[in-house]
């Protein structure tokens, strides 16, 4: 047997099939056969214009991934043939004395100077197969599912757990209060599912086009979700959906534009936590996008908390394991229409796909 690899031999490039021999697993390490992959907006950028993480080209890409454990090395308890796993994106970086990743570090590894992903600095996933090394078996962001769950769900514990990191490093900012998740792209889809889940009073969903906006309400709208047309009346529409409050309580950027940023602040009031998490990044780099904060008014006597979450570290995928387990999500195969389906020798008509104004979440399947 084989192992059948696509590289992208450049941003902007082709993807190139290679067949490589099949090797067994090693010492601690364990074989996956790949199940599924969703493609992250990530993967569509560096598809188009590569990123300054990756050094190396041709390059592997796709980090959100399910597969079945095919062959596992010597030494390896946590794991048998025929598990089935999901994976997180964001590495611990290897080392055992790392007060971020280590043994007995604070699990932070996104905060690591040596911190890495799959996908970018390690390879991805668009392959067949794949050996996992030993500190990522051991301590790293994989989980086992239950026997026959879903592959098509298990590849989205990953853009899940960073949807859920953002809304729980703040405490009580979601169950019983009013959210608004600007953009209605995947993040704000798990978003809103996620709000649902843990009993949010209304959730507020802000787009600038009509369609994807449309096609969330139909799919995951219930009576506590309203969609907000963003335009120039935008701000005082979503102060009138919050009412009877003056404000909303969690305003969530997953837009990565500067007017996203421009507009959650002009929304926060009293007690409003704002997660800022999706970045903004163009050719030029990162831009700086200022707002004066007054320490003592707006984040003392006004309760404010501006935060920023990306990627996840275990917290986000335990998480977000748990939720799928329980079927918190239950509609969650909305976000993989027909068009949204494809097998791994159309890799790169999925992930145009993935960049569609309408698109929510592209899957491909390797089997
Ligand atoms: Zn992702
Ligand atoms: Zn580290």
């Amino acid at each position: 047997m084989k192992n059948l690899i696509y590289y992208l031999n450049q941003p902007g490039g082709t993807f190139q099939p290679v067949q490589e021999p099949l090797t067994a697993p090693g010492v601690g390490e364990i074989r996956l056969r790949i199940l599924r992959t969703s493609v992250c907006q990530s993967d569509v950028v560096i598809y188009r214009v590569g990123l300054p993480r990756i050094k190396r080209w041709p390059a592997i890409l796709l980090h959100e991934v399910s597969g079945l454990v095919d062959a596992v090395g010597p030494g390896v308890a946590k794991f048998q043939e025929g598990d089935l796993v999901g994976l997180g994106c964001d590495l611990p970086c290897g080392d055992p004395e790392c007060l971020y990743c280590g043994k007995a570090g604070t699990g932070d590894w996104t905060s690591c100077p040596h911190t890495h992903a799959t996908g970018h600095e390690f390879p991805g996933f668009a392959r067949t197969h794949a050996i996992l090394p030993n500190w990522l078996v051991e301590s790293g962001p994989i989980v086992k599912f239950p026997a026959g769950f879903n592959p098509d769900h298990a590849c989205q514990l990953e853009p899940l757990a960073c949807t859920l990191e953002g809304m729980t490093r703040v405490n009580r900012c979601i169950e019983n209060r009013v959210v608004v998740l600007i953009g209605a792209g995947s993040q704000s889809t798990y978003a809103l599912q996620s709000a649902q889940k843990m009993g949010a009073r209304k959730i507020i969903v802000v787009n600038r086009g009509a369609d994807r906006l449309e096609r969330v309400l139909r799919d995951f709208g219930d009576d506590r979700v309203v969609g907000v047309k963003w335009d120039e009346t935008v701000v005082e529409k979503i102060r009138q959906e919050c009412r009877p409050f003056n404000e909303p309580h969690f305003v969530m950027v997953n837009a990565p534009v500067r007017a996203a940023y421009e507009l959650a602040v002009k929304v926060m009031g009293y007690n409003t936590v704002l997660d800022v998490h999706a970045g903004v990044k163009g050719a030029e780099g990162k831009p700086r996008i200022a707002h004066e904060v007054d320490l003592n008014n707006d984040i003392h006597y006004k309760l404010q908390c501006y935060q920023a979450t990306h990627g996840s570290s275990l917290h986000g995928i335990h998480l977000a394991h748990r939720f799928l387990c329980e079927n918190g999500l239950p509609r969650l195969d909305h976000m993989t229409n027909d068009t949204e389906r494809f097998h791994h020798t159309q890799i790169r008509e999925a992930i145009e796909r993935a960049s569609d104004a309408d698109s929510l979440k592209v899957i491909i399947n390797w089997e």
